[in-house]
């Protein structure tokens, strides 16, 4: 006799699945808001401004000046699987934007209360609309659902308010705004430092102090000292290098031999999506070790364009790992760079302590 009488087997309700998928996709404030600056990026926007208030949790506000979105479309914003980016399986291969899925806004209105105001060049106004569980709502009982006319400039402004409001499980695993805002600062400083032509500014609801911006006009290292810090930016060099054979490109900027801290800041984009990489961790730390005191580590800002031939970017719902061809070969070349950039650094010294 079995112990286990079978079950029946039932179709989750699709309001299931979408929270499901949702809480995969944003796992704090930070996976929100990275997926927020993606698509004002994508709008072509020049100027990003950021409020949060409680890390993010409590507000989310994000205003760009991009190109906007249409009225007409407003409706099915929110819907998941509605994006303006993709559209058959095949462009995965050649997609140049961050966005892909049209999952994001979907995504954060199933736990969130999320609402958008959005002016094109061509409209006469801005609209306005709020979003739950992918749909229009009206702002209040017996109000409207349907997007209102408002006064506003030319862009999107995003705001996303009590992240996890039904999802109280997560929202309690959140001890600390502060350490959430921290990620968030983190999280802009790459992009503030990667985006080049467009400005950012980052800041508490209600704090006159910004936590962090850059002008539009910044050169990579005035980015990078508005970030990090000027120790780190008078001691940097600039690389390239690149493969046909290997489909690559890389550009970075990297810390010499003079500059040693305690923890490596690498700030890693693979085709302008800021990254994580183990490997390429490891491999650029291995590196410096032969130049730097021991237990010092650099910084490093590496941009690699992959031939999106060669790259999958679609093995993880957060987008934040990437798989390449020729992972180890690409790391190889960037790594001897590295090397022969410092060694280089190493010899004009030692020769001038000579004379
Ligand atoms: P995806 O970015 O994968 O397309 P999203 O859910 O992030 O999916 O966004 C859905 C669509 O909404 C985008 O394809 C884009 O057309 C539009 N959109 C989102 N944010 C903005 C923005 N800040 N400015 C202009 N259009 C936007
Ligand atoms: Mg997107």
């Amino acid at each position: 006799e079995p112990i286990i009488a079978p079950r029946r087997i039932q179709q989750l309700s699709e309001d299931v699945v979408n929270k499901i998928a949702a809480g995969e996709i944003i796992v704090a404030p930070v996976h929100a808001l990275k997926e927020l600056i993606e698509n004002a990026v994508d709008a072509g926007s020049t100027a990003l401004e950021i409020v949060l208030k409680e890390g993010g949790l409590k507000l989310l506000q994000i205003s760009d000046n991009g190109c906007g979105i249409d009225k007409e479309d407003m409706a099915i914003l929110c819907e998941r699987f509605t994006t303006s980016k993709l559209k058959a399986f095949e462009d995965l291969q050649s997609i140049g934007t961050y966005g892909f899925r049209g999952e994001a806004l979907a995504s954060i209105s199933h736990i969130a209360h999320l609402s958008v105001a959005t002016r094109t060049k061509e409209s006469s106004c801005a609209w306005k609309a709020q979003y739950s569980d992918g749909k229009l709502v009206a702002p209040k009982p017996g109000q409207s659902a349907e997007p209102k006319a408002i006064a506003g400039r030319q862009g999107t402004q995003i705001t996303v308010e009590d992240l996890f409001y039904n999802v109280p499980t997560r929202r309690r695993a959140f001890r600390s705004a502060s350490e959430e805002y921290a990620k968030i600062l983190d999280l802009v400083g790459k992009y503030a430092v990667h985006c080049d032509g467009v400005g950012f500014s980052c800041k508490k609801h209600g704090d006159p102090t910004m936590g962090l911006s850059v002008p539009a006009n910044a050169g990579t290292i005035d980015r990078i000292r508005v970030v990090h810090g000027s120790a780190v930016a008078n001691e940097l060099v600039e690389l390239a290098c690149e493969s046909e054979r290997w489909g690559f490109k890389a550009k970075s900027w990297i810390s010499n031999a003079n500059y040693s801290v305690k923890r490596t800041s690498l700030l890693l984009f693979i085709n302008h999506r800021a990254v994580d990489s183990t490997p390429i961790k490891k491999a650029v730390e291995q590196t410096y070790a032969a130049f730097l005191p021991k237990g010092g580590h650099p910084f490093v800002y590496l941009s690699l364009d992959i031939d999106p031939k060669r790259i999958d970017v679609n093995v993880h719902p957060t987008k934040r790992e990437v798989r390449f061809l020729n992972e180890e070969e690409i790391i190889d070349m960037i790594c001897d760079e590295i090397r022969s950039s410092l060694g280089k650094v190493d010899t004009s010294r030692t020769f001038m302590t000579q004379t």
